[in-house]
């Protein structure tokens, strides 16, 4: 049995849902479980309304709902023909389930909300694209992920309950050529709606993978696999065809947007690989991600921006010793602030951090009677690992460099952007 994984370009238009036939009949004698994110940028548009709600914008937030509800309405139009109309009644009931929320005034907090509305982003997909596909012939059941991946109330960053999930998903039947399921959603035990965390549908195709003891995870994406920097940012960027689980793990770590972090853990524990694959040219190789180690890598570039250097610094000139950097983790923790860099010295450290306002405040706030703190914004960080020397002075030639840290695999440089 094999895991595919259709992010949201893979379905976020007419063509493109038209176009997963294709692929799937390349397969059609593997038994297929199939996860599906959101169409396009719908998790982006159901965020709006449940701020909006959440903000008592009622009117805005029925007006972004409408422009969902139109656009999933002139896909089915278009793909469907004697399937529409009870497709697009499984749609409404979808619908009306937020409609009715948004009558009640909210009393909870922000994030419980947040899950109830953006989980239907992929129900819709789903539903939409099971149809399409029985009407295409292409005979499959749809299952409402809610049932099987369980998880705690931690609304909008869920943590999987392993034990139950497992047991529902080893009871579920599955169809013997193809299963449609949700990525990125679960729910809790009393049945509330929850979410893994944007993108997290790559993660749920990893449980199901994990339990499931599936053959392989293919994750199907708008790029030819994955690549040693971003081709947005970068003109002559390589296709790496072969990567150890190691490395993407660490790439993940440094902020390579490849795949979710989280996904590569249910993976490497039961040995499983995983493909990255192209659905505009499924005969191009890809990427695939194993146990085995991979020697001779291109360098691998990572840039994230927007990048805050926190200074910290010891009020009374007492050392920076194991119970101040004790404190800061916890703090950390508590604030759930992931570092991207940190430097100690000896009465001072500095913190390299996304730049999340408000978390950051916070984090000052807490920070405050042990340290002076000094902040410096605008700031960029590089990565590279498997770095050459000549690269490595190419792309720090006439950089303001504030920090610099590096091993034998890595350098990291934060300069001004
Ligand atoms: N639809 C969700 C998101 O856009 C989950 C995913 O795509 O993986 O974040
Ligand atoms: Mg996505």
């Amino acid at each position: 049995m094999k895991v595919f994984k259709f992010g949201g370009a893979s379905c976020n238009s007419v063509e493109r849902i038209q176009n997963i036939p294709n692929i799937l009949k390349q397969y059609h004698q593997e038994q297929i479980v199939m996860i599906v994110s959101a169409m396009g940028k719908t998790t982006n548009a159901l965020e709006q309304v449940v701020s909006n709600y959440y903000k008592q914008d009622n009117q805005k937030a029925k007006a972004l709902l409408e422009e969902i509800k139109e656009q999933h309405l002139l896909i089915t139009k278009s793909l469907l023909n004697h399937l529409l109309n009870e497709c697009n009644n499984k749609l409404y009931a979808y619908f009306s389930e937020i409609d009715n929320l948004l009558l009640i005034k909210p009393s909870k907090e922000f994030d419980y909300y947040y899950d109830q509305i953006v989980s239907t982003g992929e129900l819709l997909s789903t539903c939409i694209i099971s149809f399409y596909l029985n009407e295409a012939g292409i005979e499959n059941i749809l299952l409402d992920v809610r049932n099987i991946v369980k998880t705690d109330n931690n609304f909008r960053d869920a943590t999987i309950l392993w034990e139950e999930t497992s047991a529902n998903m080893v009871a579920t039947k599955l169809h013997p050529s193809l299963t449609i399921t949700q990525g990125f959603i679960g729910s809790t035990n009393n049945g509330e709606s929850t979410t893994l965390g944007r993108e997290g549908s790559d993660y749920s195709a990893a449980i199901f993978a994990n339990i499931l003891h599936a053959d392989s995870l293919t994750i199907w994406k708008d790029v030819e696999g994955v690549m040693n920097a971003d081709p947005k940012a970068f003109a002559d960027v390589q296709l790496i065809n072969e990567l150890s689980f190691n490395e993407v793990i660490e790439m993940s770590y440094y902020g390579a947007q490849v795949i979710h972090p989280k996904t590569i853990k249910p993976l490497q524990n039961k040995e499983i690989p995983l493909y990255v694959k192209s659905f505009l040219d499924s005969s191009l190789q890809g990427t695939v991600i194993s146990a085995k180690e991979i020697n001779n890598l291109p360098p691998i570039i990572v840039i994230k921006e927007k990048q805050v250097l926190i200074h910290l610094h010891t009020k009374d000139f007492s050392f920076v010793g194991e119970k101040p950097i004790a404190a800061l983790y916890k703090i950390f923790s508590a604030l759930k602030i992931k570092p991207n860099l940190i430097q100690t010295g000896a009465i001072s450290i500095q913190i390299c951090l996304d730049n999340w306002e408000d978390k950051i405040e916070q984090l000052t706030a807490h920070l405050s009677t042990l340290f002076t703190i000094q902040k410096q914004i605008d700031l960029e960080l590089l990565t590279i690992r498997h770095y050459t020397k000549d690269l490595k002075n190419k792309m720090l030639n006439k950089k303001n460099i504030i920090l610099l840290q590096q091993t034998k695999e890595t350098i990291q440089a934060l300069y001004l952007m």
